[in-house]
């Protein structure tokens, strides 16, 4: 069975201008243009549905503003950690830290 998307995307059509910078940013080629034209004449960019990462790449290639989302999956057991510092505001900002940390793997 294949592996649970990590991420997902959504485009405002009304945004989109239709460039492909997103789509040929895709490492793995999760975007395309669609066949149909938006109100404003342009092959609109759609997410596939399928192999989103949530690395963010489409996101900071778009020219336009407001035309991609980004959304990342987080795993199931960082969010009572998030629950557990929700109330003490001076913790949150470490507790995320240390979360991200665990996210990506990375070493401090
Ligand atoms: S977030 Fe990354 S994997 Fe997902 S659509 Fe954008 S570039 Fe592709
Ligand atoms: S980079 Fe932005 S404007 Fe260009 S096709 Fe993708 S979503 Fe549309």
């Amino acid at each position: 069975m294949p592996a649970a998307a990590r991420g997902t995307v959504t485009v405002n059509i009304d945004e989109c201008k239709g460039c492909g910078l997103c789509v040929e940013s895709c490492p793995p080629k999760c975007l395309e243009l669609a066949p149909e034209l938006s109100a404003y004449g342009v092959h609109p960019a759609r997410y596939t549905g399928h192999d989103c990462t949530g690395c963010g790449i489409c996101f900071y290639c778009c020219p336009e503003p407001g035309a991609l989302t980004v959304y990342r999956r987080i795993r199931a057991e960082v969010v009572p950690e998030l629950r557990a510092v929700s109330n003490q505001p001076s913790a949150v900002s470490s507790q995320l830290s240390a979360i991200s940390t665990s996210i990506t793997g990375a070493e401090g």
